[in-house]
């Protein structure tokens, strides 16, 4: 019988998922706030709020499995789940990945690298933070925050009065400004009998802290794969964590320090569609429903760009022999993705690609960096 997967969240993940499912006879049921969340074009959605039980228990009915689109999934509802249906990623890693500052001690007690760090809870902390961690520094709210949201950024210890009038009436973290070469991205996937796996890293680029362009297989990353996918393997067996994950990384002066995890389906890896033998939708799903994992490797070179606040004009995308086109269906609105594009083919038919495409769509700032990156 047909197996149904029920998602909380409905934004782009939980559609692209639903998608990715639909050759397999995965049918999909998904949760969001809001009712119109544009999973719903693809997929039956219940709007609920995540606390209302009434609403998550009739959701969970004759699921097969549940598993998410988003990481801020109350941790009362995702345990309440997990005591009726198979929840996968478990609570536990859902959990951890909320909060920054429990993410980087357990970075730490893997053994991996992480930006200096300090606990922030009163603005005493916020001096003592900055005379460990260094000037510039990176304020974040532990939780909530995505995209840039929940940061302040202090040069001098003329910020920090506006930077805790910004933030300071929540638990932070304070980071040190890492002046990182670039940044990497793993995403990896395992299976619920444990059998792990990453696709190529993957280059990142960032416009105002928004993930603006991907590329993969990342450039010369000889010195640092082991340790990267290393890294993830470590992360993944300490959570007993099943599904896809991406591990963000700063590459700084020749190693690895590690950023973030999202515990989920990623941005970085939405190249994976076209570009790898199976897309990081499709494994996700295999690995909640506790099927053998499908394989990783890129087929070429891919570029992804996101489309962010607007979806420009589609045809000189679509015009691309190697360009596939993703529009979510969402309504523009500032500093939201609502598409993306994905080149995938040769590194320099790719390249010649993005070079028509950054003059047709007058979008320099986002493509150029791509270009010089595949230069090196
Ligand atoms: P995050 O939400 O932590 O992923 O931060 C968003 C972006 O801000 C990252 O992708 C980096 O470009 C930048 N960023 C965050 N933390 C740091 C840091 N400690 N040092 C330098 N840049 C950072």
């Amino acid at each position: 019988m047909a197996q149904t997967v029920g998602i909380l969240g409905g934004g782009q993940l939980a559609r692209m998922m639903a998608i990715a499912g639909a050759p397999l006879g995965l049918r999909f049921r998904v949760v969001d706030t809001v009712k119109d969340a544009c999973a719903s074009q693809v997929a039956p959605l219940i709007c609920a709020d995540y606390n209302d039980f009434d609403a998550i228990t009739a959701f969970s009915e004759g699921i097969d499995v549940v598993t998410f689109d988003f990481e801020n999934v109350p941790a009362d509802t995702a345990m309440f789940l997990a005591s009726r249906v198979p929840v996968f990623p478990n609570p536990q890693a859902l959990a951890v990945a909320q909060d920054r500052l429990e993410e980087k001690q357990l970075f730490q007690r893997l053994g991996m690298l992480t930006p200096e760090f300090a606990t922030v809870d009163s603005r005493e902390d916020l001096e003592a933070g900055v005379a460990k961690v260094g000037l510039p520094a990176i304020l974040k709210t532990r939780r909530l925050g995505y995209d840039g949201k929940g940061q302040v950024r202090i040069k001098s210890k003329d910020d920090l009065n506006a930077a805790w009038a910004k933030l300071g009436d929540v638990p932070l973290i304070l980071e040190a400004m890492v002046p990182f070469e670039r940044e990497i991205s793993v995403v990896a996937v395992r299976g619920r009998g444990g059998e792990f796996a990453t696709y190529p890293l993957t280059q990142n680029f960032h416009q105002n802290s928004i993930l603006s362009a991907s590329l993969s297989p990342a450039p010369n990353t000889g010195a640092i794969q082991e340790t990267a996918v290393g890294y993830a393997r470590r992360l993944a067996e300490e959570l007993d964590y099943v599904g896809v994950f991406a591990l963000e990384l700063f590459v700084h002066q020749g190693r690895l320090l590690a950023n973030e995890m999202a515990p989920r389906v990623h941005n970085s890896g939405h190249w994976t569609i076209e570009g790898a033998r199976t897309s990081q939708f499709e494994n996700h799903l295999r690995a909640v429903l506790g099927w053998p994992l499908g394989g990783t490797e890129a087929h070429e070179t891919s570029v992804l760009l996101n489309w962010i606040g607007e979806v420009p004009d589609a045809l000189p995308v679509l015009s691309e022999p190697l360009g596939h086109w993703h529009d979510y269906g969402k309504t523009p609105r500032a500093g939201r993705k609502v598409g993306h594009a994905t080149f995938t083919g040769p590194a320099a038919e790719v390249a010649a690609a993005l070079g028509r495409l950054a003059a047709a769509l007058n979008r320099p700032d986002q493509i150029e960096p791509v270009l010089e990156a595949m230069k090196a």
